[in-house]
Parts: structure tokens; sequence; C-alpha cells
């Protein structure tokens, strides 16, 4: 493939993701709210005016309007560009990663609902159901046709990722008298899990619990969460999964050849 192929194919790509990622915002918003994510079409928050397809392209309408509506001046929050260019770079960088391959439409698929998690937890502090359950059957679906995993290592997945952080959940509980763990982020590590295969739960587990505590600790000491106040754990590991995902097997290869004789 020459230069120019492959720069058009990535070009390509970001295009494709930061239009999906216009579709993710929807989701973002209007799933918590129960919401149809089909119609009506998208609407300023504020004045309520049907935006037009030419005010609603990724990432450059908001740059070019400034960050404003186009009817009524409101300010448009800098989040819906940067989900949109955040899915489009997502997308870009799995084409690079994993080539051409015939799954990665399967993999985009679960980036997205990653992302959708992600965002919605952020704001809700819940893993909406309608993204996590079938999610968790997609997963087990790619199962008979990706190269990284089999069915019964994903079904496997699922069993090792709910009862994981059912059990840890149960482990705090008795410590603390306190929940812990929401039932949200099961059902999450269920669906990594049927998407990863068994063998991603632990380090997915443990990538996420390191970030959650670099960035967790100072949030607590600084006092902008009080003391036992549940920090969303969803991001970290959905984030934790995509790390696994992209690096985790070369990882876990070089801390083995790095400690066997
Ligand atoms: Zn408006």
């Amino acid at each position: 493939m020459s230069v120019f192929q492959v720069v058009v194919l990535l070009v390509a790509a970001f295009v494709l993701g930061s239009v999906i990622g216009s579709f993710l915002n929807v989701c973002i918003y209007r799933i918590p709210a129960g919401e149809s994510v089909v119609s009506p079409r998208s609407r300023c928050q504020s004045c309520k005016t049907t935006i037009r397809w030419y005010h609603n392209i990724p990432v450059f309408s908001w740059v070019l309007l400034r960050g404003k509506c186009a009817y009524c001046g409101e300010k448009v929050s800098v989040r819906y560009a940067l989900v949109e260019a955040l899915t489009g770079l997502v997308y870009v960088f799995t084409l690079w990663h994993f080539g051409p391959h015939p799954v990665l439409p399967l993999i985009w698929i679960f980036c997205s609902a990653l992302i959708v998690i992600t965002f919605v937890d952020l704001d809700h502090k819940i893993i909406p159901d309608v993204i996590s359950l079938p999610g968790i059957l997609f997963g087990f679906a790619c199962s008979f046709v990706v190269p990284w995993t089999n069915w019964i290592d994903s079904l496997l997945g699922i069993v090792v990722g709910y009862g994981s952080l059912w059990i840890v959940g149960i482990a705090y509980y008795m410590l603390t008298k306190k929940d812990g763990m929401g039932g949200g982020d099961l059902k999450l590590l269920a669906m990594l899990g049927a998407f990863l295969g068994w063998k991603a739960v632990f380090p997915v587990i443990f990538f996420s619990s390191l970030v959650g505590s670099i960035v967790g600790v100072p949030m607590a000491i600084l006092g902008k969460k009080g003391r036992g106040m549940m920090l969303p754990f969803g991001p970290f590991l959905a984030g934790g999964g995509l790390f696994y995902f992209f690096w985790g097997p070369q990882i876990i290869n070089m801390y083995f050849s790095f400690f066997s004789p």
C-alpha cells in the first residue's frame, strides 16, 4: 500500500469516527433521560431549533461557530466536539494498530460502546444496562469470529468478570459497611470479559485500579470528593479494558520474560 493510500484510509477512519462520535453524543445525553436516540433530530439545548446538517459537521462546525448555537448564540459545550474528536482518533488508532482487518468494524462498535459508557458514568454515576447487557451478548457473539479469543474464554470472561467484582464488592462491604461497587461496574466488566476473554479480567482490574487510585487519591486529599464518596469506576474499567486490548499481552509477556530465569 502506498503512503498516499494509507493517509486516505486514516483520514476516512477519522471522518467515520467523528460522525459516529456525533451520534454517540446523542446517546450520551438521551439514554440516561430515557429518550429515543433516533428521533427527534438534534436540537439546540437552549432555543430548541433543529440543527441543520451543515451546522452539525463533527468537530468543524463547533470550531467554525466558535462553540455557539448558530441561531441563538448560546454556548455549546466543548465536550460535543471533544467526544467527536476522541471517537475519530480512536478509530484512526485502531486502524493503525490492527490494520484493515475484517473484524475492525466489531472493534469500532466495542470502542464506541465504551465511549458512551465512560461519559454517561462521568455525568450520572450510572452505567446504562441498555449498553452493557447487549454489550455482553455482542462480546460473546464476536468471540466466534475474532482472532484473540474463543467462545469458551468469552463465556468464562462473563462469569469471571461479573463474579470477581461481585466478590470485591462483598469484601468491601464487610470491611467498610458501605457499597463501594455499583452493579453497573459488574456488568461492564462482564462485557469486557466477553469481548476480550477471561484472561483479560484480572489485568483489567489491575490497570483500572492502579489508574483509579492515581487519580482518586489526590482528589480525595484535595477534598473534591468526600472520603467514601464514589468516584465513578466505569471510565477506569473502560480505559483499562482498551489498554489491555491494545498492549496487555505484550506487557504481560515482557513482565514474565523479565522475571523468569
Ligand atoms: Zn440555540
